[in-house]
């Protein structure tokens, strides 16, 4: 419960000072600005007054109860004062002071002391090294930051670990006439986490969205089960920036090459149906958006427009932002012949005209609201001088009234002349957009909520065929033998007993080996080396494909004898498949998190398009689906241009059983299944190269 934080009856600052350039100055001046509801109580140790209000010698002198207090001393008076706080009964701290664990050594220890002190006092900490929260709740008023942000009331809450990108975003909201609900950030973040905050967030009715800022987290699981829940029913907006500490370890394998610094987070975001961005201006757009509209029920977006231009921008920005423009109904249709202006173009976009009035703009939403195909509205308006605006903008806001569907306005016109017509839209609870590319930006984020939100709440279910036994003796007799690497033939057994399909592999070491099994080979075949000393086979020349008879095996089995010496050096006849569709399946594991499964096509689209989607194991039906889907390459393992695609299920089989395979074996750090050969008919399908770390 973080009531008395967010909701605090009384304040108290420790470090409270009269020159205008403090931190302990600037938290009562906005304390006060703000108009805060409740008493404040500076604490100095000399002055008798600060800001014209009552000061006290020490947070013990001060009469009343003390919910919340700002501690502003220097880093080393903090565990002190946090003493007395702890005698005064005071709930909690918001620790302003730098000086802790982010300035290592002596930081670290001084802030483990505080953690400490906290914890048999009872005081809850938030912070240290933090601005502190804002609650515009009329009740509450509570500016309790050193910032400049003067937030009107609102229903967007800003939950920032870095001040500077929460203040920065909180002034944007300010900006474009936005209000706010709550803000928070916690800097060092000691005691109180982002998730208990997100989750404490989650009740407040309010709160309709949530903005948050990261940069590491801290402990991504328990993030990750909170934010899961909070999506649910309210959206999350996240922004991540800098360095993360989810980043890949150290790694040899190409999935772990194809993992990019934010990969991890990335993934920790669509797990929890956090909706992704990398631009502040377009996570303020979404989050006035969703805060004002209802989510759509799906991709189809219904544009109208008085004139031709905007409206194809309008369309090419919204189908880049993944929505659809699909035709408009038969009903709509005749009703818009009816009742718009002859030469207007009755398709979707719908073109009123540059005339149209009110009367007109009414019909188009009104039809469009209704119309069964189209689950958003977006208006695009180029305001003439010969229509009465404001008569449409009326228009707009009576039929959004009781409108499921979200409505969104683009108001392109000179906003000092005509402010009004803006104006009526906003209060009417619209939200205003400069141009069509913002307006589809937003609408593509809202619509992606939507889609998170009806994702299917699936279980993982897993295949009972699998020998988790047999795994565990392979893993653990190559922990005894101090190998990092399973060798080739462990890697194919234990694929084998997952129900991973394997291509057919023969090891040998020598012409006589040969010899045993040569009756029993099918041409063509492929020959390759296996040795821990050669990772990447094809480019030491250690692959051949197409091998088409016994002379020819025998000759290029006598010249890697001659080309591969190192002692456990050995070969492999290799069924030889043609005409698949090269695809790469991996795992890499993060620290903290987890398994991240990726999946790509293999050849030009991950060497140079790098073209590949992660997600975090163990993987429901629907993720493992997605995963595939969210690859540009999907198109091609659909099927083009009279081309055959690949079965797609079976696909979707591998995943989930590499999936089941890490989630039961946690040992595997690494596994790269490089290529898999996809067919269209599934029994064709198999894995041909492999690789496990653990
Ligand atoms: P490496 O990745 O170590 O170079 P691979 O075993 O993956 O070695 O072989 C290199 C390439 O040869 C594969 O990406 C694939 O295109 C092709 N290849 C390998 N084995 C087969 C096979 N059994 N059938 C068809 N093509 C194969
Ligand atoms: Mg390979």
């Amino acid at each position: 419960m973080l009531d008395a934080l967010f909701q605090p009856k009384s304040i108290a600052v420790i470090g409270a000072s009269n020159r205008p350039l403090t931190i302990g100055y600037r938290i009562i001046q906005n304390l006060k600005d703000f108009g805060y509801q409740g008493p404040i109580y500076p604490v100095h140790p000399k002055n008798p007054e600060v800001h014209k209000i009552k000061a006290y010698p020490s947070i013990l002198k001060v009469p009343g109860e003390v919910d919340l207090a700002h501690i502003v001393v220097k880093n080393t008076m903090v565990p002190m004062v946090m003493e007395e706080c702890g005698q005064k009964g005071v709930k909690f701290v918001i620790i302003n002071t730098a000086g802790f664990k982010e300035i290592g050594g002596d930081g670290i220890e001084l802030e483990k002391k505080i953690v400490e002190i906290g914890r048999k006092h009872n005081i809850r900490i938030f912070g240290p090294n933090c601005q502190g929260i804002i609650n515009t709740d009329e009740k509450v008023r509570a500016y309790a930051n050193f910032t400049f942000a003067r937030p009107e009331t609102g229903y967007i809450s800003v939950l920032a670990q870095s001040g500077g990108v929460g203040e920065v975003i909180h002034q944007r909201l300010v900006d474009l006439g936005t209000g706010t609900r709550l803000y928070a950030s916690n800097g060092n973040a000691a005691d109180i986490s982002i998730p208990e905050i997100l989750q404490y967030w989650a009740t407040d009715e309010k709160t309709r969205v949530i903005i948050l800022h990261i940069e590491s987290l801290a402990d991504p699981r328990a993030f990750m089960k909170v934010a899961l829940e909070v999506t649910k029913h309210k959206p999350i907006l996240g922004m991540k920036t800098g360095r993360t500490e989810l980043g890949a370890r150290a790694v040899v394998s190409h999935t772990g090459s194809l993992m990019k610094a934010d990969t991890a987070i990335e993934a920790v975001f669509d797990k929890c149906g956090i909706i992704s961005f990398r631009n502040q201006e377009e996570l303020c757009q979404a989050a006035i958006g969703l805060a004002t509209q209802p989510v759509p029920a799906g991709p189809n977006v219904g544009i109208i427009t008085n004139t031709g231009g905007p409206g194809i921008i309008a369309t090419d920005e919204c189908i880049e932002a993944g929505l659809s423009l699909p035709d408009i109904s038969e009903i709509t249709r005749s009703f818009l012949k009816d009742h718009l202006f002859a030469e207007a173009s009755v398709s979707n976009p719908v073109d009123v005209l540059a005339t149209a009035g009110p009367k007109e703009y009414g019909a188009a939403i009104g039809a469009l609201l209704k119309d069964q195909g189209i689950d958003s509205v977006m208006i695009n308006f180029i305001t003439p001088f010969f229509v009465d605006c404001e008569g449409v903008a009326k228009e707009m806001v009576r039929l959004a009234q009781d409108a499921s569907k979200p409505i969104l306005a683009v108001i392109m016109t000179d906003k000092k002349r005509k402010g009004e017509v803006v104006k009526i839209i906003k209060d009417g609870g619209i939200p205003v957009y400069d141009l069509p590319e913002s307006a589809s930006r937003a609408l593509g984020a809202m619509t992606k909520y939507g889609e998170y939100q009806r994702r299917p709440d699936e279980k993982i279910v897993g295949f009972k065929d699998v020998n988790k036994v047999r795994v565990k003796e392979i893993i653990d007799q190559a922990k005894k033998e101090q190998r990092e690497f399973l060798l080739a033939r462990e890697v194919i057994e234990l694929l084998e007993v997952y129900k991973i399909p394997v291509v057919e592999s023969v090891f040998i070491n020598n012409p006589e080996d040969f010899r045993q099994i040569a009756d029993q080979i099918k041409y063509p075949v492929v020959f390759k080396v296996d040795s821990q000393d050669v990772v990447h086979k094809s480019d030491q020349g250690g692959v051949v494909l197409g091998i088409n008879n016994e002379q020819q095996l025998l000759k290029e089995l006598n010249d890697f004898r001659a080309k591969f010496t190192g002692p456990d050096v050995r070969f492999v006849v290799q069924e030889y498949l043609s005409g698949g569709k090269e695809i790469i399946i991996g795992v890499n594991q993060v620290e903290g998190l987890g398994h991240l499964i990726m999946f790509g096509l293999g050849g030009i689209f991950v060497e140079v398009l790098k073209d590949v989607s992660f997600k975090i194991a163990p993987l429901t039906e629907h993720e493992a689906r997605g995963l595939i889907q969210s690859t540009r390459g999907f198109a091609v393992l659909k099927g083009v241009r009279g081309e055959a695609g690949v079965d797609l299920n079976k696909l979707t089989e591998i995943i989930l059983r590499i999936s089941q395979l890490v989630t039961d074996h946690p040992e595997i750090r690494e596994l790269d299944l490089n290529p898999v050969l996809a067919y269209n008919q599934s029994g064709q399908t198999k894995v041909v190269d492999a690789r496990i770390r653990i």
